[in-house]
């Protein structure tokens, strides 16, 4: 029986995804045959209520030096890490020579905002070639696993940190009791850390299960995250609820007994209590919603397939993968993936090798229907498609039911 990461209780999964392919491991035809497979499975500790991998793949498979994912290719993105930091620097950066820190600090999306400022600053991006491009940038970046031993090094050359920010990066982490431990240390008195990440009570109220997938270790609420905060003398003083990514929570965390607790804190809580987020049930009706979202999107396209009609996969998230493959959704319903990302066209995705092609090819020939894998950005992408849609294009989503729009 698996061990929660966090406590070492005992547990079962809820849900079984079958064998899986990494996410965001887009390949070429010559690696088909040496394409690497992991059990994607979940379950929820019933003692400390984390919601967690059961199996984690071998972390150098997925954040190598071909790592293909940048932030910054997406505008609402940089916008929203402008706002994050703006708020960052209103709120807590009061001091002479205030110091931040960023955990997978990607292409310096967030961070680029602090250098322009002249503020003290360091990312730490274990890709070596997303660190590249931020440190071209001026983004001052090293390329490292954060854990207790990398906050000791940094303390010994920087100093304490002010404020420690972490934007889709902590979920990614197997042994956060290290980084917890080393965040205690790392941080100044009234220093604050504050990570935001995909929240769990919009996988269960949506059914997003795509945001399921191996980079993802960790599916936190407000209750898991204070639990394991609380370990290491430290406390989640703040939350609050973003849009992005299908629905994130950001985590404002602090010494134990520092700073105020905000009302918010317990309103989530008694939000996720509602949710019913600590009960056993609700994760068994999740697979059950799961199961039956797979079911009516294959009938979905199998049919359209029926008419003799075309449908392009639209975006090649990470998202897509669990999706395509829990769903087994190959070439022969998906004609291609488009996607503007450079790196990721010409190549497969992973584990169904649907062809991911340019957004020109998607352009020049629109198919009838397009599945919106990239459905937390819908509004966005449909204010840029409307020729598709003028030219009687329809889009299929899945999230958070199965529908043509
Ligand atoms: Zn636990």
């Amino acid at each position: 029986m698996p061990k929660c990461l966090i406590c070492k209780t005992d547990y079962l999964p809820f849900i079984s995804f079958g064998e899986m392919p990494i996410a965001n491991g887009f390949l070429t035809s010559t690696q088909f045959e040496n394409e690497y497979f992991f059990s994607l499975q979940v379950g929820h500790c019933p003692n400390c209520h984390m919601v967690q991998l059961v199996e984690q793949p071998d972390r150098e498979m997925m954040f190598h030096d071909d790592y293909a994912f940048f932030s910054s290719t997406s505008k609402r993105q940089e916008i929203h890490f402008k706002e994050f930091a703006k708020s960052v620097a209103d709120k807590y950066l009061s001091s002479d020579d205030p110091f931040v820190i960023e955990l997978g600090s990607n292409d310096g999306i967030m961070l680029q905002n602090f250098a322009s400022a002249g503020i003290r600053h360091l990312g730490i991006e274990p890709s070596k070639n997303v660190a590249k491009v931020a440190i071209e940038k001026g983004v001052n970046t090293i390329s490292e696993f954060f854990d207790e031993k990398l906050a000791d090094i940094i303390i010994e050359e920087n100093g304490k940190a002010d404020a420690i920010l972490a934007a889709n990066v902590m979920c990614h982490i197997p042994y956060l009791h290290s980084v917890a431990a080393g965040f205690k240390k790392l941080l100044k008195p009234d220093g604050i850390i504050i990570y935001e990440d995909p929240y769990l009570g919009d996988i269960v109220e949506k059914t997003s299960y795509d945001q399921i997938y191996d980079e993802h270790v960790f599916y936190f609420s407000v209750a898991s995250v204070s639990n394991l905060f609380e370990q290491h003398d430290l406390e989640v003083v703040d939350v609050a609820h973003q849009d992005v990514h299908g629905g994130s929570m950001r985590y404002i965390i602090a010494h134990k007994g520092e700073k105020e607790i905000s009302e918010s804190v317990n309103i989530q809580r008694i939000k996720e209590n509602e949710l019913g987020l600590h009960l056993p049930d609700t994760y068994k009706n999740l697979a059950k919603g799961i199961e039956s979202s797979r079911t009516q999107l294959l009938e979905l396209l199998t049919d359209i397939r029926k008419q003799g009609k075309r449908i392009v996969g639209y975006a090649a998230t990470s998202k897509s993968t669990t999706v395509t493959n829990y769903c087994s959704i190959g070439p022969e319903l998906i004609e291609f993936i488009s996607d503007t990302t450079p790196i990721k066209q010409g190549k497969y995705s992973p584990g169904t090798h649907i062809p991911v092609k340019s957004h020109k090819v998607f352009k020049s020939n629109y198919p009838e229907y397009a599945l919106l894998f990239g459905w937390n950005h819908a509004k966005e992408i449909m204010e840029n498609e409307k020729e598709f849609m003028e030219s009687g294009g329809k889009w299929v989503v899945y999230v958070p039911e199965v529908k043509i729009i």
